[in-house]
């Protein structure tokens, strides 16, 4: 395989570059091809589509350094970073044009990011079988690790979702230009979407859970012999809930990303140092904090952070609109139980009578 200068070797990780060049304008994406010595599925993982996203360039960095290539059947090719321009500005845009390259795929348009995402397209897309995308919140936003699944049913893309294995998945509109639904419907091709931290600061808790879920995708279709490791239960859900200010000053949030939050509860303060007047967030609903803004300047109106709301099930507490994926030990999946939900549950079952009180009244 041939991908810009980069040349695939059996047994070898390969290196090159892909040039993008439209009118004056042009840009190098580094490729690594890792070629194991069977044959096998080709897949692609990638990241940096936004430059301001750290969080997935470097997993995907961490990733092709730590692999051993003797342990990958099949083809697996990297692009660490998809928009440098970007990454060089610490911005989302490509700046050439200032287009999001993610709203760019699948359009027959002229400007340096449509031929830029077709040339991705070409030359990575259409030769993989699947693909993995890593994002992050952005600059603004730090996020709960979880994967992006389209409101639709394709199957290829759920599984990918599931075998990934965040506690939560999210449910969002296929919509035209993204590159996982035009690598869908151009080449059938799945690709997962995948959301790990933000606020321009890569956390290697999150880096470490990105690796593990990569190396659950690859050893489950047969590309790397790794664990496939899953959390005891899933959550799809359709929505999560924004919290904005109400007022401009300096935000100070009081309860970390992951933590179980009662009603009312004092989420986070905003002070207006021209009005010398505060403003408090609390919580409307129990829930689990989802989002948070990643620097502490506010405006009015601006969200400051978002939840995760429950409802009571049966017996269960599960987050409001959500289905629960049960996952079961098999000879070749791993289960762990040590997750983010888990915890909050054990926290909510020793909480308060209130709790359940303030989910039974809802
Ligand atoms: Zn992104």
């Amino acid at each position: 395989m041939r991908i810009g200068t980069c040349v695939s070797k059996k047994g070898k990780i390969s290196s090159g570059f892909l040039r993008v060049s439209y009118k004056s304008k042009s840009t190098k994406l580094p490729i690594k091809i890792i070629r194991g010595d069977e044959n096998g599925k080709t897949a692609f993982i990638s990241a940096g589509i936004h430059g301001d996203e750290l969080n997935g360039i470097k997993i995907v960095s961490t990733f092709f350094k730590k692999v051993d290539p003797s342990l990958i059947t099949g083809t697996l090719i990297i692009v660490p970073i998809l928009n440098p321009i970007g990454f060089h500005y610490g911005e989302r845009r490509v700046r050439y044009d200032d287009k999001d390259l993610n709203r760019c795929f699948g359009k027959d348009k002229n400007s340096f990011s449509y031929k830029l995402a077709q040339t991705f397209m070409d030359s990575v897309v259409s030769q993989s079988d699947f693909g993995l995308d890593f994002h992050d919140s952005n600059k603004n936003y730090i996020l709960l690790p979880h994967t992006r699944i389209f409101d639709k049913e394709y199957k290829e893309v759920d599984e990918l979702s599931r075998i990934f294995g965040t506690e939560i998945v999210m449910k969002r509109k296929f919509k035209q230009g993204f590159l996982a639904s035009e690598s869908m419907k151009l080449h059938k091709t799945p690709v997962l979407t995948v959301e790990i931290g933000g606020g321009m600061s890569v956390s290697s808790k999150y880096l470490n859970e990105g690796i593990r879920g990569l190396n659950s995708v690859l050893a489950h279709k047969g590309m790397l012999d790794a664990e496939v490791l899953l959390p005891e239960k899933q959550f799809i859900l359709s929505d999560r809930l924004g919290y904005k200010s109400p007022i401009e000053g300096i935000l100070t949030i009081n309860r970390r990303l992951g933590n179980v939050v009662e009603r009312n509860e004092n989420l986070a303060e905003v002070y207006s140092p021209i009005r010398e007047n505060s403003s408090i967030i609390r919580a409307k609903n129990p829930g689990i904090l989802f989002s948070i803004k990643a620097n502490s300047h506010i405006k009015a109106n601006e969200r400051a952070l978002s939840l995760l709301h429950f409802k009571k099930q049966k017996d269960e507490i599960i987050p409001t609109e959500a289905k629960v994926i049960l996952n079961q030990a098999t000879s070749t999946i791993h289960i762990y139980t040590t997750g983010i939900f888990n915890k909050a549950m054990d926290l909510m079952k020793s909480h308060s009578k209130d709790f359940f009180e303030a989910l039974l009244n809802e």
